[in-house]
């Protein structure tokens, strides 16, 4: 299996051995015979968060493709819970369909259900650990299956025990706990300018999900195969979270927000700032998109070596200007940004 063929990238070498699980005991399984042989494990979903080393993967990789949905309504929640398989902006689109509220801000996004807790996805003022009842995993370390509760997920800003831990934890479901029919808040000043809208109003979910799809699509931020904005990994870094006397020392015009832990940046706005314009490249196989600095492309034919060296300069360009060292949002494989 040539990862590659599995990565929004489109890059990564071979994995020495592959598994597709379909179903939860099959995926269980691969990954407890490869853990009890002392095997590397990496496991796969849609690929759109990973980097992985031209020299592939020195274990099995296990592709989570078990499917299934429950819907269980209590009281004015509506609980849906999904197998770690299904293609996330197709069960965000389901639940829409069927009165369930509250995913909308996050349509778009890449890959599949049960990578969504790995980084806590988040876009335009949500984040999902917000709306999870439950993750059911499988702990490798204990060799048993549970139920975690949000609290022991240790959601935070595109963070949590799972990306902590990344050798530990199999997501095997997750379970939303969603609205009922209603409008949705809207928490960002983009989505609320295109829709017209302050921050704080509410708006119809349906009109939501369209407005997120079109700024998506106007940043290269929905996967197109003939749109080479979009052969990425999405954000590459993550926003950094500086200290108070960081955050004073930088330019005026930085963006800043107040945020747990302390002040948060645009990475976006560093690259910009630190000269790094969109379609920068070190050649022209890999180069930073086209419509959003934030994200490095594979243009054709790129390896990972190319998006490496790509994420080293945009990072060393921002250290040099601005004293802030990036950090990489996507999950490195075999290869490393020091
Ligand atoms: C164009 C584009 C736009 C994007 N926009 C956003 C955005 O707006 N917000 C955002 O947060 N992210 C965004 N992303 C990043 C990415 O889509 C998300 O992180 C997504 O959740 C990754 O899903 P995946 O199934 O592709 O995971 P993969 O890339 O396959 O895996 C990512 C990580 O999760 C682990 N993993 C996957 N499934 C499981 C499982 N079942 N159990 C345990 N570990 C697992 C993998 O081992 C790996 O470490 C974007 C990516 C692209 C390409």
């Amino acid at each position: 299996m040539l990862l590659a063929d599995h990565t929004s990238l489109r890059v990564g070498g071979p994995a020495a051995a592959a598994a597709q699980a379909t179903d939860e005991a099959m995926l269980v399984a691969s990954v407890q015979q490869a853990d009890e042989a002392g095997t590397p494990v990496l496991v796969l979903g849609g690929g759109s968060n990973l980097l992985i080393a031209d020299s592939g993967f020195p274990g099995l990789v296990v592709q989570a493709g078990v499917r299934g949905i429950h819907r269980q309504d209590i009281g004015d929640l509506v609980f849906v819970t999904a197998a770690c398989g299904e293609p996330w902006d197709a069960f965000v689109a389901g639940c829409l369909d069927a009165g369930a509220h509250g995913l909308e801000a996050l349509s778009g996004i890449p890959g599949l259900v049960g990578a969504t807790p790995i980084q806590n996805v988040g876009a335009y003022g949500v984040e999902v650990g917000s709306l999870i009842a439950t993750v059911r995993v499988w702990d490798r370390r204990e060799g048993v299956q549970r139920d975690l509760s949000p609290q022991e997920c240790a959601f935070a800003y595109r963070s949590s025990i799972f990306k902590q831990q990344p050798d530990r934890w199999v997501v095997l479901a997750v379970t939303f706990a969603l609205a009922r029919a209603g409008r949705s808040r809207i928490d960002h000043d983009q989505l609320a300018e295109v829709l017209g809208l302050a921050v704080g109003d509410t708006a119809l979910p349906s009109g939501v999900r369209e407005s997120v799809l079109r700024l998506r699509r106007s940043k290269g931020m929905v996967l197109e195969d003939a749109d080479r904005d979009t052969w990425s990994a999405g954000s590459f870094f993550t926003n950094p979270i500086v200290s108070e006397q960081v955050a004073a020392g930088l330019p005026a015009g930085c963006p800043r927000y107040l945020a747990q832990g302390g002040v948060k940046l645009s990475a976006a706005w560093l690259i910009q700032a630190a000269g790094i314009e969109r379609g920068f490249g070190l050649n022209e196989r890999a180069q930073v998109s086209g419509k959003h600095a934030l994200a490095l492309t594979n243009r054709g034919g790129a390896t990972a070596e190319d998006i490496v060296a790509l994420a080293r300069a945009v990072r060393g360009a921002v250290r040099g200007r601005f004293g802030v060292t990036l950090q990489p949002e996507v999950r490195l494989v075999g290869c490393s940004l020091d």
